[in-house]
C-alpha cells in the first residue's frame, strides 16, 4: 500500500463522495467494525483502517445508500482542475 505524499505541491484537491449516490461524508459519520471488533471510527480518517484491530477494510459501505463499493473508489479528483492549471497558465 503506497499512500500518495500529503505535500503542497500542486494543491490537487480531492474529493470523498460514494461511487453510487455521490453522498460526500461528513466528519459527524461513523462506520462499524462488524461482525469484528465493533469499533466505531471514520473511515476516511484512517484509509479504511479499523484502529481496533487494525484489519483494512477493502470495503465501505455508504451511509446514505447503504451499498458498499471499494474503499479506494470514493476518493476522487474533482472534474475541471485541468481546466484550473489551463486557466493558470494564460494569466
Ligand atoms: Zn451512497
Ligand atoms: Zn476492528
Amino acid at each position: 500500500m503506497s499512500t500518495p505524499p500529503a505535500s503542497h505541491k500542486g494543491e490537487q484537491r480531492q474529493i470523498i463522495a460514494c461511487p453510487e449516490c455521490d453522498y460526500r461524508p461528513t466528519p459527524l459519520d461513523r462506520w462499524r467494525c462488524l461482525p469484528r471488533c465493533g469499533t466505531a471510527f471514520h473511515t476516511f480518517w484512517t484509509r479504511g483502517t479499523c484502529p481496533g484491530c487494525g484489519l483494512q477494510w477493502p470495503w465501505t459501505q455508504c451511509p446514505a445508500c447503504q451499498k458498499r463499493s471499494p474503499h479506494e473508489r470514493w476518493y476522487r479528483v474533482p472534474e475541471g482542475s485541468t481546466e484550473d492549471a489551463a486557466l493558470e497558465a494564460q494569466t
